[in-house]
């Protein structure tokens, strides 16, 4: 049986705002607020927290690994000096034109991996995405899924909510 439960967390619309083209410094990430709340209430509950995000930037020339490593290690620096921590980061950096890959979400890879490597109960887990691609790979795992849509068309996510504000207390009053 696996044993942890595990915060997993999109980076682009859900971390940072997303800007609609891929980031490729320091300099354009602007942290949500209610994200550093969340993280807490995760590790405070024992979850595990895990990255999973698309960067076909990367094949398509439009940013380098490095530039998307110093970004993450940014962002992990800011949860550290938080006192929080994020498990790990995966990233896809295919894109469809160049190269068929199973790890771009709605592809399930990525999840998998970090399924295996931090030996992760999916059904005790939490997926939190801004996007139905997010949603998808998650469901497909069993993965409880919390979709941050503004327009609030009937999906296959678990629960949808407008804002991420509105996150934290779904959490406390739905998540063990
Ligand atoms: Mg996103
Ligand atoms: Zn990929």
């Amino acid at each position: 049986m696996q044993k942890n439960k595990c915060l997993f967390l999109d980076r682009d619309g859900v971390i940072n705002v997303d800007i609609n083209r891929y980031i490729t410094s320091i300099y354009e990430i602007q942290f949500y607020p209610p994200i550093f709340e969340i993280a807490y209430w995760a590790k405070q509950k024992d979850y595990k927290i895990v990255v999973i995000t698309n960067q076909a930037g990367i094949s398509r020339g439009l940013q380098s690994y490095e530039e998307v490593e110093e970004v993450h290690l940014f962002i992990q620096k800011e949860f550290n000096k938080r006192n929080l921590k994020i498990d790990k980061f995966y990233y896809c950096p295919h894109h469809p034109d160049f190269s068929k890959c199973f790890c771009r979400k709605p592809g399930t890879l990525n999840f998998e991996k970090a399924i295996a490597e931090f030996d992760i109960n999916p059904l005790h887990s939490i997926m939190l995405g801004d996007n139905i691609r997010d949603i998808l790979p998650a469901k497909k795992l069993g993965i409880p899924t919390i979709l941050i849509h503004p327009l609030l068309q009937p999906t296959c996510a678990t629960f949808q909510l407008e804002k991420l504000e509105d996150t934290l207390p779904l959490l406390r009053q739905v998540f063990l």
